[in-house]
C-alpha cells in the first residue's frame, strides 16, 4: 500500500471525497488512538485499528485495493463509539467517515453479506416496530393527538418492551398528560448498514412527522444522536429541538422519590452508571443521568474506572453485533469484567444498544453482573414510589 499524500480524485469510491481530510489525517498518523478502539482491542489486528480502517477506505477510494468484500469488511468493524476521537489531536470523526465508506461499498455491491441483509430486512423491521408501538400505545393508553410526542425507538420497542412501557409511564408522568408514540424510524440502521440516501429519506420523513408537537422526547440515545448529529450532516433541520427523556427527567429531578435506605426502600447493592457512547461522547450528556440517579439513590451512583469521555464501549453500536457478533460479545463481556473489578452490583445504562448488548453478555453466564438495567426503569420505579409507596 502507498504511504504518501495522494492528490488523485477518489474515483473508485467518489462519495468519500467529502471525507478526504479525515481519511488523510488517519492515514498519515502515528496511531495515537489505537488503545481506544474496542474492536481492535477485542481482536488485535492492525487493519481493525482506527488507522487501519480509515487507511483501507482511503486506499480503496483511490482504487489501490480491489473492490472486494474482504477489503470492504473493515468499514463495518466500528461501533461508532467516538472513542478514538478522544485521543486524537485532530478530534477526527472516524465514525462518520466509516459510515460513508459503508455506503460507498454498498453502492459497489461489495458490502459484507450481514450488512446487505440488514438493508434487505429494513422494511420488515420497520413494520415490526410499528406493530410493537401500536401494542404499546394500546397497553399504555397513549393518544395519537397528544401535544407531547415520544420516540421510543425500534430497539427498545422490539427488544426491551419492558423498558419501552416504562418510558411511556415516565413521559406521561413528567408531561402530566397523555403522550403520542412516534412509530417512524430515525433511519440510523440504514446509515449504519450503508444506505446513506435511505437514511436521508427517513430523516426528511421524521422531521415532517415531528412537526406540530409542542415537545418531543427521545428515549434512546442512538435515535437522539441521529436526530441531533447525523441529520445535520444531511442538512435536515428539525422544527424544534428534541430532548432526551433523561434530560427532561434531570430538569424535573425533584419529582423523583428516593429509593435509598433512609426512605425505607433500600437499594442493597452498588448501582453503577455506564456512559453509553452515543449519550456521552456522541451528545456530550454526562450530567443528566448522574443527576437523576443521585436524586433517586440519595447518593451519586458508583462509577466505572473508565467513565465519561473515557468510558469503554459496550459493543452494541454501529451494527457490530450483526457484522462481527463474536467481537461485539467480547467487548460487552470486557465492560462487565470492568464492572466486576470495580465491585459489581447493578449496571445501569441509558441506550437500547448498550442495554441489549450488556444484558445478552450478562445472560450468557456472566456470574458477577447481577443485573443490567436501564435508567428508565429506575425513573419509573421512583415515580411509582412517589405515587404509591415502595415499588417492587
Ligand atoms: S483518529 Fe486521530 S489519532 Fe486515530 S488514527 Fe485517525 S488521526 Fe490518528
Ligand atoms: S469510533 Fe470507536 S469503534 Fe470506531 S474506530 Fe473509533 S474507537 Fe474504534
Amino acid at each position: 500500500m502507498k504511504r504518501r499524500p495522494d492528490s488523485r480524485p477518489m474515483k473508485a469510491l467518489p462519495i468519500l471525497e467529502t471525507k478526504r481530510t479525515a481519511l488523510e489525517n488517519c492515514v498519515f498518523c502515528p496511531k495515537l488512538c489505537r488503545s481506544a478502539c474496542p474492536v481492535s482491542n477485542a481482536e488485535p489486528r492492525e487493519t481493525l485499528t482506527p488507522w487501519g480502517k480509515m487507511s483501507m477506505a482511503y486506499f480503496a477510494a483511490h482504487g489501490d485495493v480491489p473492490a472486494e468484500t474482504s477489503y470492504a469488511r473493515t468499514a463495518w468493524a466500528c461501533t461508532g463509539c467516538y472513542g478514538c476521537r478522544e485521543l486524537c489531536d485532530h478530534r477526527n470523526d472516524v465514525t462518520s467517515a466509516l459510515y460513508l465508506a459503508r455506503s460507498a461499498w454498498q453502492a459497489r455491491g461489495t458490502a459484507p453479506e450481514q450488512a446487505a441483509r440488514t438493508l434487505a430486512q429494513q422494511g420488515g423491521r420497520e413494520a415490526e416496530t410499528r406493530a410493537a408501538i401500536a401494542r404499546l400505545a394500546e397497553d399504555a393508553g397513549a393518544r395519537s393527538d397528544a401535544r407531547v410526542g415520544l420516540l421510543v425507538g425500534c430497539t427498545y420497542s422490539r427488544k426491551a418492551p419492558d423498558v419501552a412501557r416504562e418510558a411511556v409511564e415516565v413521559a406521561k408522568a413528567l408531561a402530566g398528560e397523555d403522550v403520542a408514540l412516534i412509530d417512524a424510524c430515525c433511519g440510523l440502521p440504514l446509515l449504519m448498514a450503508g444506505d446513506a440516501p435511505g437514511f436521508e429519506r427517513r430523516a426528511v420523513a421524521m422531521a415532517e412527522r415531528l412537526r406540530g408537537f409542542e415537545r418531543v422526547a427521545v428515549v434512546d440515545a442512538g435515535c437522539a444522536a441521529a436526530l441531533r448529529l447525523h441529520y445535520r450532516a444531511v442538512h435536515v433541520e428539525l422544527e424544534k429541538p428534541v430532548s432526551l427523556l433523561v434530560e427532561w427527567a434531570a430538569r424535573e429531578a425533584a419529582r423523583f422519590a428516593r429509593l435509598d435506605a433512609r426512605s425505607g426502600r433500600e437499594v442493597r447493592e452498588a448501582v453503577r452508571w455506564h456512559d453509553p457512547c452515543q449519550l456521552g461522547r456522541g451528545l456530550g450528556i454526562y450530567e443528566a443521568p448522574r443527576t437523576v440517579l443521585t436524586r433517586i439513590l440519595g447518593e451519586a451512583p458508583a462509577e466505572f474506572d473508565a467513565r465519561r469521555e473515557r468510558a469503554t464501549c459496550a459493543g452494541g453500536g454501529g451494527l457490530l453485533p450483526v457484522t462481527m457478533p463474536e467481537q461485539a460479545r467480547t467487548i460487552a463481556e470486557a465492560r462487565l469484567e470492568e464492572h466486576a473489578r470495580a465491585g459489581g452490583g447493578r449496571v445501569v445504562t441509558g441506550c437500547a444498544s448498550s442495554l441489549h448488548a450488556l444484558r445478552r453478555a450478562s445472560g450468557a453466564g456472566h456470574a458477577r453482573a447481577s443485573a443490567v438495567e436501564d435508567i428508565v426503569t429506575w425513573m419509573a420505579r421512583s415515580l411509582r414510589a412517589a405515587r404509591t409507596g415502595p415499588a417492587a
